[in-house]
């Protein structure tokens, strides 16, 4: 193909796009092989009606016109030999931008298209993966839906969110490559169009035994990139993802994401860290502040927890400004490192049950008073209803003593640096808070306090083991102890297990 016809082929894709009656234009203008919206995601040009197209592009044109970029071609860069990639500048009007383009050719039609930051040396091949690399932008729908991976990649790379992000003050992390999150039992599920990236992925080189791998498809229609249990087969012998690698970035949602959850906020967007990875639990590495860029590319690919209403208690709703100002408290009470852990959950108590009464707040008194006492009979229920959480059947749970020991209210944590992170970004990435409330929240960490305990009877010294924290990680800040209650509170807790006097009963347990 010559120059020219190059340029205006890449002219004439742009136009077509930018009309919100050139649907059918833009769709004859790729390659059958190309990858197009279809519906949430992307597909074959070949996979997908032109007519569907035509009117999904129409609308998602007229939705948009505010938000969607306006290109134009300024000039053309460079073409490979064979003229089936070439590299163009080009501006956009709104943002007063300009930057490559590449684009990839097959039999006169267009196959891909994609922004970059700089012009790369890439090869036909290295391109169509680079450009399925950002299928997550086509789902996310932010500052509006994308037309095409172009502009997907435009809003990656030129478009930041007006978004305030807030940490725990110590929250720090760098990827020590534990590979944790590649090997814990949990399953990691994949939008269809995730197969064409690993599709494009040139196996013969990276790894020859993955070539032509298919992910399994769930009857919901995600693939299973694994399942609980279960390594991730692209982990590779050096401990480094092959899709990572080979891409120069994390492309899939949940493993770009990992180890932060974040959670939107009246004021912004939450963060908080996974115990599962050692370096998040143990406060290594980088604030993630300092790292904005990189946690916004993770916060685009999550889903941010977000919630309507805040409460106190499961009735007591809140404004914000109180749930946050409550939800601070709590995490600095938990660190009062002067004061046993057992009596800092207790002072959460007592302040979440003078914010209920209306009663003063009194710490000095809270920190010298005595705890509450419990019946025998509500002992033995609590006991049981701690039973049934550990006797779920996990596998870091199963070494631990079926039977409470009698002694367990005199227990106290051996480690309580490490433990005060996972219950304070349990608390603080809102996976019980927002659905329930900041006082239900504190007994499901109190919960978690307790479990801590019983590992330290079956760890080594008293020590827990990284399965051990992991586990713990799993429960509180992935939520694993939220379906684990639901199931062990027993009948007539239900009503009182939103109480703070629930989590007072469970300290003397
Ligand atoms: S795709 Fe990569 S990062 Fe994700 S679980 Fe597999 S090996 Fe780990």
């Amino acid at each position: 193909m010559a120059k020219l016809d190059v340029s205006c082929l890449f002219d004439a894709f742009l136009q077509a796009m930018s009309d919100p009656d050139g649907g059918s234009r833009f769709y004859e203008l790729h390659a059958p092989s190309a990858a197009i919206r279809a519906g949430e995601g992307i597909r074959r040009a070949a996979d997908v009606q032109p007519e569907t197209f035509a009117a999904a592009h129409r609308d998602i044109t007229l939705r948009g016109q505010e938000a969607l970029p306006a290109f134009q071609r300024e000039g053309l860069l460079e073409t490979s030999d064979d003229n089936s990639v070439a590299w163009f500048q080009v501006s956009e009007a709104h943002g007063k931008l300009s930057f490559p383009v590449a684009v990839g050719f097959v039999d006169g039609a267009v196959d891909w298209c994609v922004a970059s930051p700089q012009v790369k040396n890439w090869s036909f091949q290295d391109g169509l993966l680079q450009s399925f690399g950002n299928y997550p932008w086509m789902r996310n729908g932010t500052p509006a839906t994308p037309r095409s991976i172009l502009d997907a990649s435009f809003f990656r790379y030129f478009w930041r969110a007006p978004v305030t992000f807030q940490t725990l003050p110590d929250a720090r992390f760098s990827c020590m490559m534990s590979t944790v999150c590649c090997r814990h039992d949990y399953e990691i599920t994949l939008p269809p169009e995730a197969q064409m990236l690993i599709d494009a992925v040139p196996w013969a080189r990276v790894q020859p035994s993955l070539t032509g791998t298919q992910l399994p498809i769930r009857p919901d229609g995600k693939l299973q990139l694994k399942s609980l249990n279960e390594h991730c087969r692209f982990l590779g012998s050096q401990r480094q993802c092959l899709i990572h690698q080979t891409l120069g970035r994390q492309p899939f949602g949940p493993c770009s994401v990992f180890p932060f959850s974040f959670a939107h906020t009246p004021e912004g967007v939450s963060v908080a860290m996974s115990p599962i990875c050692g370096a998040a639990r143990r406060g290594i590495g980088v604030a993630p502040l300092h790292r904005e860029e990189d946690l916004r590319e993770r916060f685009v690919q999550s889903e941010a927890r977000r919630a309507e209403a805040f409460r106190l208690a499961p009735d007591v709703e809140i404004p914000w400004q109180t749930f946050r100002d409550v939800e601070k408290a709590l995490c600095d009470l938990l660190t009062e490192q002067a004061i046993p852990l057992r009596r800092r959950l207790y002072l959460c108590t007592r302040l979440l049950a003078s914010l209920r009464d209306g009663d003063p707040l009194d710490t000095n008194q809270w920190v010298s008073e005595s705890l509450v006492p419990i019946s025998d009979e509500l002992r033995e229920a609590l006991r049981g209803m701690l039973a049934r959480v550990v006797a779920w059947d996990r596998a870091a749970l199963r070494a631990l003593p079926s039977v409470i020991p009698p002694t367990l209210a005199d227990f106290e944590a051996n480690e309580p640096p490490v433990l005060v992170r996972i219950l304070q970004n349990t608390v603080f990435s809102k996976v019980y808070s927002y659905p329930f409330d900041l006082t239900t929240t504190l007994n499901f960490v109190i919960v978690l306090y307790l479990v801590s305990l019983l590992m330290q009877v079956a760890a080594p010294d008293g020590v827990l083991t990284d399965v051990m924290w992991q586990e713990l990680g799993s429960l509180g800040v992935h939520g694993l102890l939220k379906f684990l209650l639901h199931e062990g509170v027993p009948d007539g807790f239900r009503a009182t297990f939103g109480t703070a006097e629930f989590g007072q009963w469970l300290l003397v347990v």
